[in-house]
Protein backbone atom coordinates (compact mmCIF):
# COMPACT_ATOMS: atom_id res chain seq x y z
CA UNK A 1 0.00 0.00 0.00
CA UNK A 2 1.23 3.64 -1.03
CA UNK A 3 0.70 6.76 -2.26
CA UNK A 4 1.29 6.77 -6.00
CA UNK A 5 3.41 9.60 -8.04
CA UNK A 6 2.53 11.55 -10.62
CA UNK A 7 4.40 9.10 -12.89
CA UNK A 8 2.56 6.05 -11.95
CA UNK A 9 -0.50 7.76 -12.31
CA UNK A 10 0.64 8.33 -15.70
CA UNK A 11 1.72 4.75 -16.37
CA UNK A 12 -1.59 3.46 -15.38
CA UNK A 13 -3.89 5.41 -18.30
CA UNK A 14 -1.47 3.56 -20.78
CA UNK A 15 -3.94 0.91 -20.09
CA UNK A 16 -5.78 0.65 -23.88
CA UNK A 17 -9.26 2.67 -22.83
CA UNK A 18 -11.35 3.68 -25.49
CA UNK A 19 -11.12 7.89 -25.59
CA UNK A 20 -11.50 10.19 -29.13
CA UNK A 21 -11.72 13.55 -28.63
CA UNK A 22 -12.59 16.14 -31.62
CA UNK A 23 -13.03 13.07 -34.09
CA UNK A 24 -9.86 11.14 -33.76
CA UNK A 25 -9.52 8.18 -31.39
CA UNK A 26 -6.28 9.35 -28.71
CA UNK A 27 -3.50 6.61 -28.07
CA UNK A 28 -1.98 8.58 -24.58
CA UNK A 29 -4.49 10.52 -22.97
CA UNK A 30 -1.03 11.96 -20.90
CA UNK A 31 0.59 13.16 -24.64
CA UNK A 32 -2.61 14.43 -26.07
CA UNK A 33 -2.13 18.59 -26.21
CA UNK A 34 -5.82 19.20 -24.72
CA UNK A 35 -5.99 16.01 -22.04
CA UNK A 36 -2.45 16.12 -21.39
CA UNK A 37 -2.83 19.51 -19.53
CA UNK A 38 -6.63 17.92 -17.74
CA UNK A 39 -3.91 14.79 -16.68
CA UNK A 40 -1.36 17.16 -15.26
CA UNK A 41 -3.72 19.37 -13.57
CA UNK A 42 -5.49 16.01 -11.74
CA UNK A 43 -2.23 14.50 -11.37
CA UNK A 44 -1.21 17.35 -8.81
CA UNK A 45 -3.32 15.70 -6.71
CA UNK A 46 -0.41 13.48 -6.26
CA UNK A 47 2.12 16.42 -5.54
CA UNK A 48 -0.19 17.56 -2.67
CA UNK A 49 0.07 14.22 -1.31
CA UNK A 50 4.14 14.52 -1.91
CA UNK A 51 4.40 17.46 -0.67
CA UNK A 52 7.43 19.18 1.21
CA UNK A 53 5.69 21.29 3.23
CA UNK A 54 4.08 18.61 6.44
CA UNK A 55 0.66 20.49 6.88
CA UNK A 56 0.04 20.33 3.44
CA UNK A 57 0.87 16.45 3.25
CA UNK A 58 -1.42 15.77 6.77
CA UNK A 59 -4.41 17.59 4.90
CA UNK A 60 -4.27 15.41 1.66
CA UNK A 61 -2.59 11.83 3.60
CA UNK A 62 -4.07 10.03 6.58
CA UNK A 63 -3.44 7.03 8.13
CA UNK A 64 -6.00 3.75 7.14
CA UNK A 65 -7.75 3.65 9.88
CA UNK A 66 -6.98 -0.07 10.34
CA UNK A 67 -3.80 -0.82 9.51
CA UNK A 68 -2.04 3.08 10.00
CA UNK A 69 -0.39 2.90 6.81
CA UNK A 70 -0.58 6.09 4.71
CA UNK A 71 -3.78 6.70 2.42
CA UNK A 72 -5.45 9.14 0.39
CA UNK A 73 -7.69 11.42 3.30
CA UNK A 74 -10.21 10.87 0.00
CA UNK A 75 -10.70 7.06 1.33
CA UNK A 76 -11.59 7.81 4.80
CA UNK A 77 -15.65 7.43 4.85
CA UNK A 78 -16.97 10.66 6.84
CA UNK A 79 -17.77 9.80 10.39
CA UNK A 80 -17.40 13.07 12.34
CA UNK A 81 -18.50 16.54 11.58
CA UNK A 82 -14.56 16.94 12.00
CA UNK A 83 -14.36 14.26 9.01
CA UNK A 84 -16.73 16.72 6.93
CA UNK A 85 -14.85 19.51 7.84
CA UNK A 86 -11.65 18.58 6.66
CA UNK A 87 -13.01 17.13 3.45
CA UNK A 88 -14.21 20.54 2.32
CA UNK A 89 -11.06 22.36 3.22
CA UNK A 90 -9.14 19.58 1.15
CA UNK A 91 -11.25 20.28 -2.00
CA UNK A 92 -10.69 24.38 -1.06
CA UNK A 93 -6.93 24.22 -0.67
CA UNK A 94 -6.34 22.12 -3.54
CA UNK A 95 -7.96 25.07 -5.63
CA UNK A 96 -5.50 27.25 -3.99
CA UNK A 97 -2.19 25.25 -4.22
CA UNK A 98 -2.76 23.18 -7.29
CA UNK A 99 -4.40 26.33 -9.53
CA UNK A 100 -7.48 24.55 -10.16
CA UNK A 101 -9.90 21.28 -8.88
CA UNK A 102 -7.82 18.11 -9.48
CA UNK A 103 -11.11 16.26 -9.74
CA UNK A 104 -9.67 12.40 -9.64
CA UNK A 105 -11.56 11.41 -6.15
CA UNK A 106 -14.55 13.84 -5.10
CA UNK A 107 -17.13 12.39 -7.40
CA UNK A 108 -16.18 8.78 -6.90
CA UNK A 109 -16.28 8.98 -3.42
CA UNK A 110 -19.28 11.03 -3.36
CA UNK A 111 -20.90 7.84 -4.82
CA UNK A 112 -19.31 5.76 -2.92
CA UNK A 113 -20.13 6.92 0.16
CA UNK A 114 -23.85 6.52 -0.71
CA UNK A 115 -23.20 3.36 -1.89
CA UNK A 116 -22.57 2.41 1.84
CA UNK A 117 -25.03 4.30 3.29
CA UNK A 118 -27.53 2.57 0.75
CA UNK A 119 -26.19 -0.85 1.40
CA UNK A 120 -26.28 -0.56 5.39
CA UNK A 121 -30.12 0.59 5.12
CA UNK A 122 -30.75 -2.66 2.77
CA UNK A 123 -29.48 -4.23 5.12
CA UNK A 124 -27.46 -6.38 1.71
CA UNK A 125 -24.39 -7.47 3.65
CA UNK A 126 -22.71 -8.61 0.22
CA UNK A 127 -23.22 -4.98 -1.42
CA UNK A 128 -22.06 -3.89 1.42
CA UNK A 129 -18.84 -5.96 1.77
CA UNK A 130 -18.59 -5.56 -2.42
CA UNK A 131 -18.62 -1.55 -0.92
CA UNK A 132 -16.16 -2.26 1.85
CA UNK A 133 -13.15 -4.41 -0.92
CA UNK A 134 -13.89 -2.13 -3.41
CA UNK A 135 -12.73 0.74 -1.20
CA UNK A 136 -9.91 -0.81 -0.25
CA UNK A 137 -8.81 -1.81 -3.18
CA UNK A 138 -9.03 2.16 -4.04
CA UNK A 139 -6.92 2.94 -1.60
CA UNK A 140 -4.12 -0.17 -1.87
CA UNK A 141 -3.41 0.99 -5.08
CA UNK A 142 -4.31 4.81 -4.57
CA UNK A 143 -6.54 4.96 -7.57
CA UNK A 144 -8.52 7.75 -9.18
CA UNK A 145 -12.25 7.46 -9.88
CA UNK A 146 -15.21 9.59 -11.58
CA UNK A 147 -18.66 9.20 -10.27
CA UNK A 148 -20.91 8.75 -13.31
CA UNK A 149 -24.43 9.32 -12.20
CA UNK A 150 -26.05 11.52 -15.42
CA UNK A 151 -28.28 9.46 -17.82
CA UNK A 152 -28.17 10.75 -21.06
CA UNK A 153 -32.05 10.78 -20.48
CA UNK A 154 -34.19 11.06 -23.93
CA UNK A 155 -37.20 12.42 -23.52
CA UNK A 156 -36.94 13.75 -19.82
CA UNK A 157 -40.77 13.86 -19.55
CA UNK A 158 -40.99 10.39 -19.90
CA UNK A 159 -39.64 7.65 -17.31
CA UNK A 160 -36.79 5.31 -18.27
CA UNK A 161 -39.37 2.46 -19.03
CA UNK A 162 -41.34 4.55 -21.22
CA UNK A 163 -39.03 6.37 -23.86
CA UNK A 164 -38.27 5.31 -27.60
CA UNK A 165 -35.81 2.78 -26.76
CA UNK A 166 -34.54 1.40 -23.69
CA UNK A 167 -30.98 2.96 -23.44
CA UNK A 168 -31.25 6.20 -22.63
CA UNK A 169 -30.74 5.57 -18.99
CA UNK A 170 -27.78 2.37 -17.41
CA UNK A 171 -29.67 -0.58 -17.54
CA UNK A 172 -29.19 -4.10 -16.99
CA UNK A 173 -29.37 -6.26 -20.54
CA UNK A 174 -28.00 -9.81 -19.01
CA UNK A 175 -27.35 -11.30 -15.43
CA UNK A 176 -25.11 -14.83 -15.29
CA UNK A 177 -23.66 -16.53 -12.46
CA UNK A 178 -20.40 -14.62 -12.44
CA UNK A 179 -22.05 -11.11 -12.89
CA UNK A 180 -23.64 -8.78 -14.78
CA UNK A 181 -24.21 -6.75 -17.96
CA UNK A 182 -24.87 -3.18 -18.57
CA UNK A 183 -26.08 -1.49 -21.24
CA UNK A 184 -26.64 3.00 -21.84
CA UNK A 185 -24.32 5.94 -21.53
CA UNK A 186 -23.47 8.63 -18.86
CA UNK A 187 -23.12 12.30 -19.88
CA UNK A 188 -20.58 15.40 -18.58
CA UNK A 189 -18.55 13.09 -15.82
CA UNK A 190 -15.72 15.11 -15.49
CA UNK A 191 -12.03 13.64 -15.82
CA UNK A 192 -13.51 10.26 -16.83
CA UNK A 193 -10.80 9.54 -19.81
CA UNK A 194 -7.95 10.16 -17.13
CA UNK A 195 -9.32 8.24 -13.85
CA UNK A 196 -8.35 4.58 -13.35
CA UNK A 197 -12.23 3.38 -12.17
CA UNK A 198 -16.00 4.65 -13.32
CA UNK A 199 -17.91 4.56 -10.22
CA UNK A 200 -21.87 4.32 -11.01
CA UNK A 201 -25.25 4.74 -9.46
CA UNK A 202 -28.78 5.57 -11.03
CA UNK A 203 -29.25 8.99 -11.88
CA UNK A 204 -32.92 9.16 -10.56
CA UNK A 205 -35.80 6.94 -8.60
CA UNK A 206 -37.02 3.96 -10.29
CA UNK A 207 -40.24 2.76 -10.36
CA UNK A 208 -41.62 -1.00 -9.43
CA UNK A 209 -41.14 -1.37 -13.71
CA UNK A 210 -37.74 -0.34 -13.79
CA UNK A 211 -35.51 -2.86 -11.61
CA UNK A 212 -33.30 -3.37 -14.60
CA UNK A 213 -32.27 0.73 -14.45
CA UNK A 214 -31.69 0.31 -10.25
CA UNK A 215 -28.00 -0.24 -10.61
CA UNK A 216 -24.86 0.73 -9.65
CA UNK A 217 -21.17 -0.26 -9.65
CA UNK A 218 -17.49 0.13 -10.48
CA UNK A 219 -15.75 -1.15 -13.19
CA UNK A 220 -12.28 -0.01 -14.37
CA UNK A 221 -11.52 2.61 -17.08
CA UNK A 222 -10.32 0.14 -20.14
CA UNK A 223 -13.10 -2.11 -19.48
CA UNK A 224 -14.12 -3.85 -23.13
CA UNK A 225 -17.29 -2.03 -24.19
CA UNK A 226 -16.57 1.11 -22.61
CA UNK A 227 -16.07 4.61 -24.57
CA UNK A 228 -15.23 7.81 -23.98
CA UNK A 229 -16.03 11.03 -25.84
CA UNK A 230 -14.05 14.03 -24.39
CA UNK A 231 -15.48 17.82 -25.38
CA UNK A 232 -13.12 19.21 -26.50
CA UNK A 233 -10.67 21.99 -25.10
CA UNK A 234 -11.29 25.25 -23.35
CA UNK A 235 -9.00 27.51 -21.50
CA UNK A 236 -5.48 26.99 -22.86
CA UNK A 237 -3.69 30.51 -22.77
CA UNK A 238 -1.53 31.91 -25.43
CA UNK A 239 0.73 34.30 -25.94
CA UNK A 240 -1.85 36.83 -26.69
CA UNK A 241 -2.98 37.61 -22.84
CA UNK A 242 -1.16 38.19 -19.55
CA UNK A 243 -1.83 35.18 -17.56
CA UNK A 244 -0.41 33.70 -14.74
CA UNK A 245 3.10 31.86 -14.34
CA UNK A 246 1.45 28.55 -13.39
CA UNK A 247 1.17 25.78 -16.14
CA UNK A 248 -2.11 25.58 -17.82
CA UNK A 249 -5.38 24.13 -15.55
CA UNK A 250 -8.05 22.67 -17.29
CA UNK A 251 -10.39 19.58 -16.83
CA UNK A 252 -12.34 17.53 -19.12
CA UNK A 253 -15.48 15.68 -18.66
CA UNK A 254 -16.54 13.18 -21.31
CA UNK A 255 -20.11 10.84 -21.75
CA UNK A 256 -19.27 7.28 -21.32
CA UNK A 257 -20.74 4.46 -23.75
CA UNK A 258 -21.05 1.23 -21.84
CA UNK A 259 -21.86 -1.13 -24.57
CA UNK A 260 -22.96 -4.24 -23.22
CA UNK A 261 -20.05 -4.25 -20.50
CA UNK A 262 -19.62 -6.96 -18.21
CA UNK A 263 -19.47 -6.00 -14.72
CA UNK A 264 -18.66 -9.05 -12.14
CA UNK A 265 -20.72 -9.37 -8.69
CA UNK A 266 -18.23 -8.19 -6.63
CA UNK A 267 -18.40 -4.86 -8.28
CA UNK A 268 -22.12 -4.72 -8.02
CA UNK A 269 -23.41 -2.13 -5.60
CA UNK A 270 -27.37 -2.17 -6.21
CA UNK A 271 -29.24 -4.51 -8.99
CA UNK A 272 -32.59 -4.40 -9.26
CA UNK A 273 -33.60 -2.98 -5.64
CA UNK A 274 -35.82 -0.23 -7.07
CA UNK A 275 -36.95 0.85 -3.64
CA UNK A 276 -33.60 2.21 -2.72
CA UNK A 277 -32.63 3.83 -5.94
CA UNK A 278 -34.40 7.55 -4.41
CA UNK A 279 -32.47 7.04 -1.40
CA UNK A 280 -29.02 6.24 -3.31
CA UNK A 281 -29.39 9.34 -5.89
CA UNK A 282 -30.41 11.68 -2.93
CA UNK A 283 -27.74 10.75 -0.85
CA UNK A 284 -25.00 10.67 -3.58
CA UNK A 285 -26.66 14.60 -4.24
CA UNK A 286 -26.06 15.66 -0.23
CA UNK A 287 -22.56 14.60 -0.66
CA UNK A 288 -22.09 16.01 -4.03
CA UNK A 289 -23.25 18.97 -3.37
CA UNK A 290 -21.09 19.35 -0.19
CA UNK A 291 -17.96 18.86 -2.47
CA UNK A 292 -19.08 21.67 -4.97
CA UNK A 293 -20.21 23.95 -2.53
CA UNK A 294 -17.00 24.00 -0.72
CA UNK A 295 -14.85 23.71 -4.16
CA UNK A 296 -17.37 26.59 -5.47
CA UNK A 297 -15.58 28.78 -2.38
CA UNK A 298 -12.16 29.33 -3.60
CA UNK A 299 -13.16 30.25 -7.23
CA UNK A 300 -15.41 32.91 -6.26
CA UNK A 301 -13.36 34.45 -4.19
CA UNK A 302 -10.88 34.79 -6.74
CA UNK A 303 -13.55 36.46 -9.23
CA UNK A 304 -14.67 38.48 -5.93
CA UNK A 305 -11.06 39.77 -6.24
CA UNK A 306 -11.10 40.73 -9.71
CA UNK A 307 -13.95 43.46 -8.43
CA UNK A 308 -11.86 44.22 -5.41
CA UNK A 309 -8.40 44.56 -7.25
CA UNK A 310 -10.09 46.19 -10.09
CA UNK A 311 -11.98 48.97 -7.73
CA UNK A 312 -8.58 50.03 -6.84
CA UNK A 313 -6.76 50.08 -10.65
CA UNK A 314 -9.85 51.86 -11.74
CA UNK A 315 -9.56 54.01 -8.44
CA UNK A 316 -13.03 53.80 -7.28
CA UNK A 317 -12.49 51.82 -4.32
CA UNK A 318 -13.62 54.64 -1.86
CA UNK A 319 -16.88 55.83 -4.14
CA UNK A 320 -19.92 54.77 -2.28
CA UNK A 321 -22.02 52.68 -5.20
CA UNK A 322 -18.91 50.99 -5.57
CA UNK A 323 -18.34 50.10 -2.29
CA UNK A 324 -22.13 48.94 -2.25
CA UNK A 325 -21.57 46.24 -5.27
CA UNK A 326 -18.25 45.11 -3.40
CA UNK A 327 -20.46 44.71 -0.31
CA UNK A 328 -22.95 42.81 -1.90
CA UNK A 329 -19.90 40.58 -3.97
CA UNK A 330 -18.62 39.52 -0.27
CA UNK A 331 -22.06 38.78 1.30
CA UNK A 332 -22.56 36.03 -1.51
CA UNK A 333 -19.40 35.06 -1.33
CA UNK A 334 -19.24 34.89 2.59
CA UNK A 335 -22.64 33.45 2.21
CA UNK A 336 -21.86 30.35 0.87
CA UNK A 337 -18.54 29.66 2.89
CA UNK A 338 -21.12 30.16 6.30
CA UNK A 339 -23.57 27.57 4.74
CA UNK A 340 -20.56 25.33 3.91
CA UNK A 341 -18.92 25.15 7.25
CA UNK A 342 -22.95 24.58 8.86
CA UNK A 343 -23.76 21.54 6.76
CA UNK A 344 -20.81 19.96 7.93
CA UNK A 345 -21.16 21.01 11.38
CA UNK A 346 -24.34 19.76 11.27
CA UNK A 347 -24.41 16.37 9.48
CA UNK A 348 -27.20 13.47 9.45
CA UNK A 349 -25.74 10.09 10.78
CA UNK A 350 -26.90 6.81 8.99
CA UNK A 351 -25.25 4.83 11.32
CA UNK A 352 -22.01 5.42 11.88
CA UNK A 353 -21.54 7.83 8.27
CA UNK A 354 -21.90 11.08 8.45
CA UNK A 355 -23.83 12.64 5.79
CA UNK A 356 -23.22 16.55 5.32
CA UNK A 357 -26.75 17.96 6.46
CA UNK A 358 -28.82 17.71 3.38
CA UNK A 359 -31.33 20.88 4.21
CA UNK A 360 -28.09 23.53 4.49
CA UNK A 361 -26.17 21.53 1.63
CA UNK A 362 -28.88 22.17 -0.98
CA UNK A 363 -29.26 25.84 0.34
CA UNK A 364 -25.76 26.52 -0.63
CA UNK A 365 -25.43 24.89 -3.82
CA UNK A 366 -29.32 26.68 -4.63
CA UNK A 367 -27.65 30.33 -3.15
CA UNK A 368 -24.64 29.44 -5.34
CA UNK A 369 -25.63 29.09 -8.38
CA UNK A 370 -29.40 31.02 -8.39
CA UNK A 371 -27.23 34.17 -7.72
CA UNK A 372 -23.66 33.38 -9.74
CA UNK A 373 -24.98 35.49 -12.54
CA UNK A 374 -25.74 38.36 -10.61
CA UNK A 375 -22.44 38.15 -8.69
CA UNK A 376 -20.61 38.22 -11.85
CA UNK A 377 -22.68 41.03 -13.41
CA UNK A 378 -21.40 43.23 -10.54
CA UNK A 379 -18.01 42.18 -11.02
CA UNK A 380 -18.46 43.16 -15.16
CA UNK A 381 -20.08 46.64 -13.96
CA UNK A 382 -17.26 47.44 -11.83
CA UNK A 383 -14.28 46.05 -14.18
CA UNK A 384 -15.40 48.61 -17.29
CA UNK A 385 -15.63 47.81 -20.84
CA UNK A 386 -12.02 47.85 -20.95
CA UNK A 387 -12.25 43.91 -19.43
CA UNK A 388 -14.23 43.31 -22.64
CA UNK A 389 -12.17 45.16 -25.66
CA UNK A 390 -8.69 44.91 -23.84
CA UNK A 391 -5.79 44.69 -25.98
CA UNK A 392 -3.81 41.71 -26.69
CA UNK A 393 -0.35 40.82 -24.72
CA UNK A 394 1.00 40.96 -28.16
CA UNK A 395 0.02 44.80 -28.83
CA UNK A 396 1.00 45.34 -25.14
CA UNK A 397 4.38 44.19 -26.58
CA UNK A 398 4.64 45.54 -29.98
CA UNK A 399 7.43 48.21 -30.65
CA UNK A 400 4.89 50.12 -32.57
CA UNK A 401 2.06 50.30 -29.65
CA UNK A 402 3.67 50.03 -26.56
CA UNK A 403 4.51 53.70 -25.39
CA UNK A 404 0.63 54.19 -26.47
CA UNK A 405 -0.65 51.69 -24.46
CA UNK A 406 1.44 52.24 -21.36
CA UNK A 407 0.25 56.03 -21.70
CA UNK A 408 -3.59 55.58 -21.54
CA UNK A 409 -4.37 52.64 -20.17
CA UNK A 410 -3.05 53.41 -16.89
CA UNK A 411 -5.29 54.01 -14.43
CA UNK A 412 -5.15 55.04 -10.47
CA UNK A 413 -1.55 56.78 -10.24
CA UNK A 414 -0.27 54.35 -7.73
CA UNK A 415 -0.73 51.55 -9.81
CA UNK A 416 1.53 50.59 -13.08
CA UNK A 417 -0.16 50.28 -16.08
CA UNK A 418 1.11 46.79 -16.22
CA UNK A 419 -0.34 45.60 -13.69
CA UNK A 420 -3.60 46.99 -14.69
CA UNK A 421 -3.26 44.76 -17.86
CA UNK A 422 -3.15 41.83 -16.02
CA UNK A 423 -5.72 42.25 -13.63
CA UNK A 424 -8.16 43.29 -16.52
CA UNK A 425 -6.77 39.85 -18.15
CA UNK A 426 -7.72 38.24 -15.27
CA UNK A 427 -11.38 39.68 -15.27
CA UNK A 428 -11.75 39.38 -18.75
CA UNK A 429 -11.19 35.48 -18.24
CA UNK A 430 -13.56 35.18 -15.45
CA UNK A 431 -16.64 37.52 -16.70
CA UNK A 432 -16.19 38.04 -20.58
CA UNK A 433 -14.79 34.45 -22.16
CA UNK A 434 -15.30 31.13 -23.75
CA UNK A 435 -14.03 29.52 -20.07
CA UNK A 436 -16.09 32.40 -17.77
CA UNK A 437 -19.30 31.10 -20.50
CA UNK A 438 -18.96 27.75 -19.74
CA UNK A 439 -18.61 28.26 -16.03
CA UNK A 440 -21.67 29.95 -15.99
CA UNK A 441 -23.43 26.72 -17.79
CA UNK A 442 -21.50 24.88 -15.13
CA UNK A 443 -23.11 26.59 -12.21
CA UNK A 444 -26.35 25.87 -13.78
CA UNK A 445 -26.25 22.53 -14.34
CA UNK A 446 -23.44 21.07 -12.84
CA UNK A 447 -24.19 18.89 -9.53
CA UNK A 448 -27.80 19.13 -10.75
CA UNK A 449 -29.61 22.01 -11.74
CA UNK A 450 -31.90 24.74 -9.45
CA UNK A 451 -34.98 22.48 -9.52
CA UNK A 452 -33.35 19.39 -7.97
CA UNK A 453 -31.96 21.50 -5.28
CA UNK A 454 -35.84 23.23 -4.53
CA UNK A 455 -37.17 19.22 -4.95
CA UNK A 456 -34.48 18.43 -1.87
CA UNK A 457 -35.22 21.84 0.38
CA UNK A 458 -39.08 21.07 -0.27
CA UNK A 459 -38.52 17.30 1.38
CA UNK A 460 -36.12 18.28 4.27
CA UNK A 461 -37.44 22.12 5.17
CA UNK A 462 -39.82 22.39 8.37
CA UNK A 463 -42.86 23.73 6.48
CA UNK A 464 -44.99 22.07 8.57
CA UNK A 465 -44.20 23.65 11.67
CA UNK A 466 -44.09 26.92 9.40
CA UNK A 467 -47.73 26.32 8.55
CA UNK A 468 -48.41 25.42 12.28
CA UNK A 469 -46.74 28.89 13.71
CA UNK A 470 -49.00 30.43 10.88
CA UNK A 471 -52.13 28.90 11.71
CA UNK A 472 -51.51 29.38 15.62
CA UNK A 473 -50.83 33.13 15.29
CA UNK A 474 -54.24 33.06 12.95
CA UNK A 475 -55.94 31.38 15.46
CA UNK A 476 -57.02 28.26 13.92
CA UNK A 477 -55.01 26.04 15.94
CA UNK A 478 -55.08 27.24 19.96
CA UNK A 479 -52.55 29.01 21.02
CA UNK A 480 -49.73 27.15 22.88
CA UNK A 481 -49.20 29.54 26.05
CA UNK A 482 -46.04 29.62 28.32
CA UNK A 483 -46.53 26.33 29.67
CA UNK A 484 -46.40 25.27 26.54
CA UNK A 485 -49.88 22.91 26.14
C1 LIG B 1 -19.23 20.80 -16.43
C2 LIG B 1 -20.14 19.72 -15.92
C3 LIG B 1 -19.61 18.68 -15.19
C4 LIG B 1 -20.44 17.63 -14.76
N1 LIG B 1 -19.89 16.58 -14.09
C5 LIG B 1 -20.65 15.50 -13.80
C6 LIG B 1 -20.08 14.32 -13.20
O1 LIG B 1 -18.89 14.24 -12.92
N2 LIG B 1 -20.89 13.25 -12.96
C7 LIG B 1 -22.22 13.28 -13.27
O2 LIG B 1 -22.88 12.28 -13.05
N3 LIG B 1 -22.79 14.38 -13.82
C8 LIG B 1 -22.04 15.49 -14.10
N4 LIG B 1 -22.62 16.61 -14.66
C9 LIG B 1 -24.03 16.55 -15.01
C10 LIG B 1 -24.96 17.42 -14.21
O3 LIG B 1 -25.23 16.84 -12.96
C11 LIG B 1 -26.21 17.59 -15.09
O4 LIG B 1 -25.84 18.49 -16.13
C12 LIG B 1 -27.42 18.07 -14.35
O5 LIG B 1 -27.88 17.09 -13.46
C13 LIG B 1 -28.55 18.45 -15.30
O6 LIG B 1 -28.87 17.36 -16.14
P1 LIG B 1 -28.89 17.56 -17.73
O7 LIG B 1 -27.62 18.19 -18.13
O8 LIG B 1 -29.26 16.28 -18.35
O9 LIG B 1 -29.99 18.65 -17.97
P2 LIG B 1 -31.59 18.42 -18.10
O10 LIG B 1 -32.01 17.33 -17.14
O11 LIG B 1 -31.95 18.26 -19.51
O12 LIG B 1 -32.10 19.80 -17.52
C14 LIG B 1 -32.47 20.93 -18.32
C15 LIG B 1 -33.66 21.63 -17.65
O13 LIG B 1 -34.78 20.76 -17.70
C16 LIG B 1 -35.36 20.59 -16.40
N5 LIG B 1 -35.88 19.23 -16.34
C17 LIG B 1 -35.24 18.07 -16.64
N6 LIG B 1 -36.06 17.01 -16.47
C18 LIG B 1 -37.26 17.51 -16.08
C19 LIG B 1 -38.52 16.93 -15.76
N7 LIG B 1 -38.73 15.60 -15.82
N8 LIG B 1 -39.52 17.75 -15.37
C20 LIG B 1 -39.32 19.07 -15.29
N9 LIG B 1 -38.17 19.69 -15.59
C21 LIG B 1 -37.15 18.93 -15.99
C22 LIG B 1 -34.19 20.83 -15.45
O14 LIG B 1 -34.64 21.22 -14.15
C23 LIG B 1 -33.45 21.96 -16.16
O15 LIG B 1 -34.09 23.18 -15.87
C24 LIG B 1 -21.82 17.67 -15.05
C25 LIG B 1 -22.36 18.76 -15.75
C26 LIG B 1 -21.54 19.77 -16.19
C27 LIG B 1 -22.16 20.92 -16.95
Amino acid sequence: MAIRTVEEYKESLRDGRRVYIMGEKVEDVTRHPVLGPTVDLVGAAYELCASEDPEIRDLYVAPHPETGEPISRYYITPRTTEDLAVRSKMIQRSIALAGDLPFGRDIGTDCLNAAFVVAGKMGNEQYQQNAVNFLEYLRKNDLFTCGAVTCVKGDRSKEPANQKHPDYYVHVVDKNKDGIIVKGAKAHITSAPIVNEIVVIPTRQMRENEGEYAVSFAVPANTKGVTFVCRGGRGAWTDHEFHPDTPVRTLTEAMIIFDDVFVPWERVFMCGEWKYSMLLAYTFATFHRFTAISYKIPLVETAAGCAVAMAKYNGLDKIGHIRGKLAEIAAYVETLRALTNAAAKDPVMYGDIAVPNPLIANMAKLHFASKYHQFIELIQDIGGGIIGTAPDRKDWEHPDLHDYLEHYLGGAAEYSTLDRMKMIHETMRQTCSHESAFHEVITVHAEGSMEAQKMMILAEAPLKKYEEMAKRKAGILPWKGIGGK
